[in-house]
C-alpha cells in the first residue's frame, strides 16, 4: 500500500488527554510557522469525550503551533506507522499565547520563579501504570517473575523513550497487580513536562502495538493499588549550580527551597484540584496505599505529600538533593500539574511562607472538596488568569456531574477506559 508520512501537533489540556491534528510531513516548514487550526472549546472536551459545558461556545479560532524542541519521531521498526508528533503551544491568530494554553500556564509560572529568584526548575516525573499484557500473578510485587512476564514490552518502551529523547532511567514491576513503573531523567523547565507527556504516549504506543494497553488511571478498582505520578523537583541558579540543599536548613532545605515548599504546603488542598483532578484520585489517596492522605512534609517517608528524598551513597549531595511531590496522577496534564506546583511555590517565596510545624490537615477527601479549595484560593486567579480558572472549574464540574450516581467501581471503570 502506498503511504505518505504524517506528523501530528499535540497539546495536553485540562482533561490530561493528548489531542491535536495531523498534516503531511512535507508541509512541516510552513506548519512550524502557522501551526494547525484549533478552537477554544477543545479545551473543554472532557476526559470521557463529551463537552459538558463551555464558556466559549462554538466561537473563536486559535492555532496549535509545534515547538521544535518537543519533537518525537520514533520508528518502532515493526513496519507500522512512525510515531511522529510535536508538542506545541496554543496561540491566538496573531501569535500571542492563548489565555488557556496549558504550556503557557507553566511557562509563565517558571518565568515568575526566575523573576523572583533568578532560579530555574529542574524536575522529573515518575509514572506508575498497569500493563494489560500480563496476568495478575500472586506475589508479583517487584518480582523478577513479573518483570519477565512483560516480555519485550519494557525493552521496547526503553528503546522508544530513548529514541524520543527522554533519557530513560529505570523500569520495574511495581507493587500492584500488573503494575509497572518507568522513570526518565530530570529536565529543565517546560521540557520536563513535555517528557511526562511523551512517557505516557510511548507506553501507550508500545502497549498498543502488542495488542494491549498501558493504563495510567489513578486507580483501577476501589480496593486496588494506585498509579501515582511523583514529581521530583529542585532548582539551579544562573550558573547551573544546584541551590536546593542547605545542611543547616529545615529538613536540609535551602532558604529559598523552604519558602517554595512552604507555599506548596499552604496551597496543597487547592493544588489537588489540578494535580489529582479525577474523582478516583481521591480513592488512590486513602490510608495504607503509600499515597498521601495529609498535607505533610517528611524526610524519606513515602506516605507524605512532599518527601525530602535521600541522597544515594557517593552522590553529589547538592546536586542530587530534591523534593518529591506525591499528590499527582496522570489524570492531570503535566503542564497544569507542574505549573500549579511552581505557582504555589512562587507564592511561598513572595509571601515568605514558613514550613508548617508538625503534621498538616487531611487532604481533600473528594474532587468536589478540592475544587472548592481551588475556588477559594485568591491567588489562583493570578496564576491562571480569571478566564482560564473559570473554564477549568467549569470543565471539572461538568466531569463531576457526569459521574453522579455511579458507585466507586463504575467510576474506576470510566477512568480506566480513558486514561
Ligand atoms: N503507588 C503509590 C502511589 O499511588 C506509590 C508507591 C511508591 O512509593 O512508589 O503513589
Ligand atoms: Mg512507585
Amino acid at each position: 500500500m502506498n503511504r505518505e508520512p504524517l506528523i501530528m501537533v499535540c497539546t495536553c489540556e485540562m482533561a490530561g488527554r493528548v489531542r491535536g491534528k495531523g498534516f503531511p510531513a512535507v508541509d512541516l516548514p510552513s506548519r512550524m510557522r502557522r501551526g494547525v487550526g484549533w478552537v477554544p472549546t477543545n479545551t473543554m472536551i472532557s476526559a470521557f469525550g463529551p463537552i459538558y459545558a463551555t464558556p466559549f461556545g462554538t466561537g473563536g479560532d486559535l492555532i496549535l503551533v509545534p515547538d521544535a524542541a518537543a519533537e518525537v519521531n520514533v520508528d518502532f521498526g515493526d513496519g507500522g506507522a512512525t510515531e511522529h508528533f510535536f508538542l506545541g503551544d496554543i496561540r491566538e491568530l496573531d501569535g500571542t499565547a492563548w489565555a488557556c494554553c496549558p504550556r503557557d500556564f507553566l511557562r509563565r509560572g517558571l518565568a515568575a520563579l526566575k523573576a523572583e529568584t533568578g532560579l530555574e526548575l529542574v524536575s522529573a516525573f515518575e509514572h506508575e501504570f498497569v500493563y494489560t499484557g500480563v496476568e495478575d500473578a500472586p506475589g508479583a510485587a517487584y518480582s523478577l517473575d513479573a518483570y519477565r512476564r512483560q516480555g519485550v514490552f519494557g525493552e521496547a518502551l526503553i528503546a522508544a523513550l530513548r529514541a524520543a529523547g527522554t533519557e530513560p532511567d529505570s523500569f520495574m514491576a511495581e507493587y500492584g497487580a500488573r503494575q509497572f513503573e518507568v522513570v526518565v531523567d530530570p529536565a529543565l523547565g517546560v521540557a520536563a513536562a513535555d517528557r511526562a507527556v511523551i512517557v505516557r504516549e510511548m507506553a501507550r504506543a508500545v502497549a498498543q502495538r502488542m495488542g494491549h494497553r498501558a493504563i495510567f488511571s489513578p486507580i483501577l478498582e476501589p480496593t486496588g493499588t494506585g498509579n501515582g505520578v511523583h514529581i521530583h523537583f529542585s532548582f539551579r541558579d544562573a550558573e547551573g549550580r544546584p541551590v536546593m540543599h542547605d545542611p543547616a536548613g529545615p529538613q536540609g532545605l535551602s532558604a529559598v527551597a523552604a519558602k517554595f515548599v512552604g507555599g506548596v504546603m499552604h496551597h496543597l488542598p487547592a493544588l489537588c484540584a489540578i494535580t489529582a483532578p479525577s474523582t478516583v484520585s481521591y480513592i488512590r489517596m486513602r490510608p495504607n496505599r503509600w499515597a498521601p492522605t495529609h498535607a505533610t512534609l517528611a524526610s524519606q517517608d513515602r506516605g507524605a505529600s512532599l518527601r525530602v528524598c535521600p541522597v544515594l551513597p557517593g552522590g553529589d549531595v547538592a546536586k542530587q538533593f530534591n523534593v518529591e511531590y506525591r499528590c499527582a496522577d496522570a489524570a492531570a496534564s503535566p503542564y497544569l500539574a507542574l505549573g500549579a506546583l511552581v505557582w504555589a511555590g512562587v507564592d511561598g517565596i513572595r509571601q515568605n511562607r514558613a514550613l508548617p510545624a508538625g503534621d498538616g490537615p487531611p487532604l481533600p477527601a473528594s474532587l468536589a472538596a478540592a475544587l472548592d479549595a481551588l475556588e477559594a484560593t485568591r491567588e489562583a486567579a493570578e496564576w491562571f488568569g480569571a478566564a482560564h480558572l473559570q473554564a477549568y472549574l467549569m470543565h471539572k464540574t461538568g466531569e463531576l456531574t457526569s459521574l453522579a450516581g455511579l458507585d466507586e467501581h463504575e467510576q474506576c471503570d470510566r477512568y480506566a477506559a480513558t486514561y
